[in-house]
C-alpha cells in the first residue's frame, strides 16, 4: 500500500527497532511508548485494521497474536501480565490504518483506559 507508514516499516524502507521478525508478522517498538515495554505487532501485508485482518480468514490474525505473546515473553513481561490493544477506527484511536497489535506491559495498567 503506497503511503502507508506500517508497510514501509515491514519493507524496511523505514527504519524501526525490530523485536521480532516473522515471516508474516513484525514487531517493533513503539516510537511514543506509554509503558516500560510497548511494542507494536503488524503484519508484513496491508489490512486496514484488525476487522480486515480477521476477514482474511487464514490464520494471520492467530499468528499475530500468538507474536505479541512471544514479545511479552522476550521482553520478561508474560509472568507479571501485559495488554494487547486494537485500537480500531477514529473513536477507537487508531491513527495508523494499517492493523497492528500493541503490547504493552512492564507497569499496572489501569482500567478503563482514558
Ligand atoms: P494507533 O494510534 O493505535 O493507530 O497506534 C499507532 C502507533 O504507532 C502510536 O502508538 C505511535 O506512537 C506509533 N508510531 C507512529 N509512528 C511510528 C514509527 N515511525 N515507529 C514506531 N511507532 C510509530
Ligand atoms: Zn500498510
Amino acid at each position: 500500500m503506497p503511503d502507508c507508514l506500517f508497510c514501509a516499516i515491514a519493507t524496511g524502507d523505514i527504519p524501526a527497532t525490530i523485536v521480532l521478525d516473522g515471516k508474516r508478522t513484525i514487531a517493533f517498538r513503539d516510537i511514543s511508548p506509554q509503558a516500560p515495554t510497548h511494542v507494536l505487532v503488524i503484519p508484513r501485508d496491508h489490512f486496514a485494521d484488525v476487522a480486515a485482518l480477521a476477514g482474511a480468514g487464514d490464520g494471520l490474525l492467530e499468528e499475530l497474536v500468538s507474536q505479541a505473546h512471544r514479545v511479552a515473553v522476550a521482553e520478561g513481561i508474560d509472568g507479571s501480565g501485559y495488554r494487547i490493544v486494537f485500537n480500531t477506527g477514529r473513536e477507537g484511536g487508531q491513527t495508523v490504518s494499517h492493523a497492528h497489535a500493541h503490547v504493552l506491559g512492564g507497569r499496572p495498567m489501569t482500567w478503563p483506559p482514558g
